[in-house]
């Protein structure tokens, strides 16, 4: 017989980990299938920006995470400009260093004390779906096959997932940058913040992991390897001293290899009762460090809608809307970061030169810095509403400060932390509250006076007023967005 639970997971990255964690916190029952045998101990990814550190704190765990990390008010652009974070509109107006393993630890932590079951030493093999449910073949790391059946499965498998393969769906896109060079090092010059500069005969990154260690990523023009070649330090410090006029006297490497960047994106992140998530869906370049910010917002954004419809409490559409909001958003990623990429790249001096001198003047000029800042932190991410709905609707959620909430919650994000719809208003009556919904009154006078807050905090629905047509609207939007009110259950 299949181990059965309600929603498999494939992967147990970030984003896997995350979705197991919100599906757990609204009651579902969730396995997490792992094809390591330990946790992890890699760092890949160390930037998480403001709108990631946001979603953390809607689950209780960001103020951890940035005890343990380094902030960074100033994001390092081409050249010599820098964007200032200082300015964002957030509980975290920076970017934080930490490694990737960190982060992994915490959702993992999270998602196994809410009571997902993590399995390690289970390679997924093959999946297969009909009208009820899901099977996947398993390869345990002690030699069994077993197989497991759930209502719906997550591809959270990263970049080559089996899952999408067993969709039969391909990843469409290309080899951007071959030979990228990676070095975790020791410096005799530590450094505080991220540095990088583009020359003539390639790129250099340096930035502290925030665990005392510096990430190098560097690029060489004029040795381009295969990816399997051997990578000596001094290769890296070569080019670095060209990039940056000095290697900072680094030593020691606890990782050294070269990869390959790849932009990427699945056609659907939808197929039946599967679902892509992560880098299983979407690749980039690591410029601008968004893969991870990006996979976590997926997460976010599919939970709720997975949680509903294993209720049988799905409103129509919503399934499909996860891939119409995070497809284009995965889109716009693979854009800018390769954008980003190629602007670093360009072969002439004097191109490079203006596109300094324009990265210069734009972060001088106030609202256009602001809207970068926004952009590269996740903060500007908004959803499409339908015409007529408020202005906010789609868009993150105010963090509000609340005069009652569930327990002892005193800000919107922290009434979020049980994965439920938020309903802000002064007046709502006790029945609208649902096992999907909680009501919570704003500490002051608010515009928009009341607001329904989707558990990935974005907005689902707005009024200004609440007088008797509001609140009709609004039960209307809580019975389209939530689903039937089953009185008082908060
Ligand atoms: C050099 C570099 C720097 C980066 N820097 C940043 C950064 O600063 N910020 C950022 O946001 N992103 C960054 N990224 C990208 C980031 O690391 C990824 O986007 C992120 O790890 C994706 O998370 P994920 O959970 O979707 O996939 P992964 O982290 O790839 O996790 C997938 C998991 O699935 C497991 N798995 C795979 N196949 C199977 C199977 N068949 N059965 C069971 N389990 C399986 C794997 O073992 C793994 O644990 C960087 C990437 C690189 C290469």
């Amino acid at each position: 017989m299949p181990e059965t639970t309600e929603v498999l997971i494939v992967g147990a990255g970030p984003t896997g980990l995350m979705l197991a964690g919100d599906l757990a916190a609204a009651g579902v029952s969730v396995t997490v299938l792992e094809r390591r045998t330990r946790k992890s101990v890699l760092t890949r990814a160390f930037a998480v920006h403001a709108r990631t550190l946001e979603l953390l704190d809607a689950r209780g765990i960001a103020d951890e995470l940035v005890a343990g990390g380094a902030r960074i008010d100033r994001l390092q652009m081409i050249g010599d400009a820098q964007l200032d974070l200082a300015r964002l509109p957030s509980r975290f107006p920076f970017m934080l260093l930490t490694p990737q393993h960190e982060t992994e630890a915490l959702l993992a932590g999270r998602a196994e004390a809410l009571g997902a079951e993590v399995v390690l030493g289970a390679e997924v093999t093959g999946l297969r779906q009909d009208a009820d449910g899901v099977r996947v073949s398993v390869r345990r790391s002690d030699g069994t096959r077993p197989t497991f059946r759930a209502r719906y499965a997550v591809g959270a498998d990263g970049m080559n997932s089996v899952v999408r393969t067993a969709l039969g769906l391909p990843f469409p896109g290309r080899a951007a940058l071959r030979s990228v060079m990676l070095a975790d090092v020791r410096l005799s010059v530590p450094q505080q913040e991220p540095v990088a500069n583009a020359v003539r005969e390639g790129i250099a990154f340096v930035s502290p992991l925030g665990d005392g260690w510096h990430r190098v990523v560097a690029w060489d023009r004029g040795k381009q390897m295969p990816v399997e070649a051997a990578l000596g330090l001094d290769d890296v410090r070569t080019i670095t001293r060209k990039a940056l006029g000095t290697d900072f006297g680094m030593h020691d490497p606890r990782w050294l290899s070269r990869f390959q960047t790849d932009e990427r994106q699945v056609p659907r992140y939808r197929v039946g009762r599967v679902f892509l998530a992560g880098d299983a869906a979407h690749v980039h370049s690591p410029a601008g460090g968004q893969g991870m910010n990006t996979g976590l917002q997926d997460a976010a954004n599919l939970a709720w809608r997975l949680a509903a419809a294993v209720r049988g409490q799905a409103p129509d559409g919503v399934l499909d809307a996860y891939e119409a909001e995070r497809h284009p958003i995965g889109r716009s990623v693979i854009r800018d970061s390769g954008r980003m990429m190629r602007m670093a790249l360009v072969h002439s001096p004097v191109v490079r030169t203006l596109v300094n001198a324009a990265s210069r003047t734009a972060v001088r000029i106030p609202p256009l810095a602001d809207r970068m800042a926004a952009k590269a932190t996740g903060i500007a991410v908004a959803y499409p509403a339908p015409s007529g709905a408020h202005p906010l609707a789609g868009k993150r959620a105010p963090d509000l400060k609340l005069a009652s909430g569930p327990g002892t919650a005193k800000r919107l994000y922290e009434a979020l932390r049980a994965c439920r719809f938020v309903l802000v208003s002064r007046h709502a009556p006790a029945t609208v509250s649902t096992e999907r919904l909680v009501t919570v009154a704003p500490a002051g006078p608010t515009a928009p006076a009341m607001m329904l807050v989707r558990p990935d905090g974005y907005v689902a629905w707005a009024a200004d007023h609440d007088d008797k047509d509001d609140h009709d609207a609004m039960l209307a939007a809580i019975d389209a967005w939530v689903g039937a009110r089953q009185g008082a259950a908060q």
